[in-house]
């Protein structure tokens, strides 16, 4: 049986009251945007479910592509009849065919939308699966624990037949819940930090710190391939990449060194903070998680956080690293991150960073040196390019071809 269609149900978009529209708004233009390179597919929303309309596609890529799309609980694929018994009989047979094996049990469930039909629930469970026991041996039925559920759907405007669920994302739809900078390291823990704030809806815009000649190409390489990585899940990202090692040598030379770190990531967070202004984000997110280096200790962060009054999404807080990377292997990031290139916070690291300083002191070194003149010059030479899924990074300006 060729299935015409994919039913997508929302999940947690349905709750949510009058800002329902908006979402089921940014949901279809998510998925028109991944579906994109797929000709002739139609994306069709109604007000409790959406339908892509197949139009020929084969199924697999686009179930593929579906399964990645954040505010998509479960979805199936389905055929649609017109609104009569010998129809539906045949659909239905042949979709239960089409995933039978020997041994295999069934149930028929229905669903009634348009009461006008001529069969009610009862008669089409009857009906159908009476059909189906008629024509294909072997098979049982078995109302509690069927291997094969197909459900026949009665809508005003035809009838939908579909067999399994397909687990979605969960999650909201990206964008739909404003926008947020990554800071984005080449590290294991801040893209699983980017994918789990774009699962609640943020459509997320990185920013990376390198310090060439310190830092090599491929270590900015190696941040762009973790922002394409995660780009698959928000349709494309936007890299803001920083020049840091003029601050980081003024850094090294003029604060005491067991300073320097924290200083070091005031810095940090102060430059992604005016990237965020200036790119109307909302919140700020890192790969935090709470006492698993120096940086990272709750004193360092208050010390750290002083720079900002935007809030700091901190995703990872409460995960140990072993949760983390079943997460980064789950999005296929952790290869990458593992690769040995070295980053701009491991470069001047001092050997013993004070793991409890005090906000005061980070803030009377930071005072003694004209810091405002390097973030301007750095701000100026911040490079933007663009990364989606499985396509090479493009300028700022090409932008709009994404
Ligand atoms: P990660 O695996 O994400 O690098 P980590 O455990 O190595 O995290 P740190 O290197 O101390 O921890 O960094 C803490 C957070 O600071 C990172 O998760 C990231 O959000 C941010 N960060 C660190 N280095 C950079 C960088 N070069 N560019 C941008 N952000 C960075
Ligand atoms: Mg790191």
């Amino acid at each position: 049986m060729k299935y015409d269609r994919i039913l997508i149900r929302y999940g947690e978009l349905s709750t949510k009251g009058r800002n329902r529209q908006f979402f089921i708004r940014h949901l279809k233009d998510n998925i028109k945007k991944a579906l994109k390179p797929y000709r002739g597919i139609k994306v069709e929303a109604l007000y409790d479910r959406m339908y892509v309309l197949l139009n020929g596609t084969e199924s697999e890529p686009v179930v593929a592509a579906l399964k990645k799309i954040f505010g998509i609980q479960s979805f199936s694929l389905a055929v649609r009849v017109k609104k009569d018994i010998g129809e539906i009989k045949q659909a239905g047979l042949e979709l239960v065919k089409d995933c039978y094996q020997n041994g295999k049990t069934f149930k028929v469930t229905t669903r009634r939308g348009d009461k006008s039909f001529e069969y009610d629930t009862n008669d089409l469970n009857r009906i159908i699966g009476g059909y189906i026991l008629e024509n294909i041996e072997t098979i049982q039925v078995d109302v509690k624990h069927p291997d094969i559920d197909l459900r026949i759907d009665v809508r005003k405007e035809g009838i939908y037949l579909s067999t399994g669920i397909i687990k979605g994302a969960g999650g909201l739809p990206v964008g739909a819940s404003g926008k947020a900078m990554l800071m984005l390291s080449g590290g294991i823990d801040s893209p699983v930090a980017g994918y789990l704030t774009m699962k609640r809806g943020v459509k997320v815009e990185a920013v990376h710190f390198h310090s060439p000649p310190f830092t090599s190409p491929r270590a900015r390489q190696k941040a762009l391939d973790l922002a394409e990585k995660i780009s698959a899940y928000s349709g494309s990202v936007k890299v803001h990449i920083v020049p840091f090692t003029k601050i980081q040598e003024t850094i090294h030379k003029e604060v005491p060194e067991g300073y320097s770190m924290t200083v070091q990531r005031r810095m940090m967070l102060e430059i992604t903070d005016r990237i965020r202004r200036k790119h109307n984000g909302l919140a700020i997110v890192t790969g935090e998680s709470l006492g698993q280096v120096a940086s990272q200790t709750l004193e360092s962060m208050v010390a750290i956080n002083d720079v900002t009054t935007a809030p700091v999404l901190r995703p990872l807080i409460s995960m140990d690293k072993l949760e983390i990377i079943d997460i980064a292997q789950k999005i296929d990031t952790y290869d990458i991150s593992s690769l040995p290139y070295e980053d701009c916070c491991t470069i001047f690291t001092p050997p013993a960073p004070k793991t409890r300083p005090k906000l005061e002191l980070a803030r009377l070194y930071e005072k003694q040196i004209d810091f405002e003149a390097l973030i301007e010059e750095a701000l100026e030479k911040v490079e933007s390019v663009f990364v989606a899924p499985n396509q090479p990074a493009a300028e700022d300006g090409f932008s709009d071809l994404l």
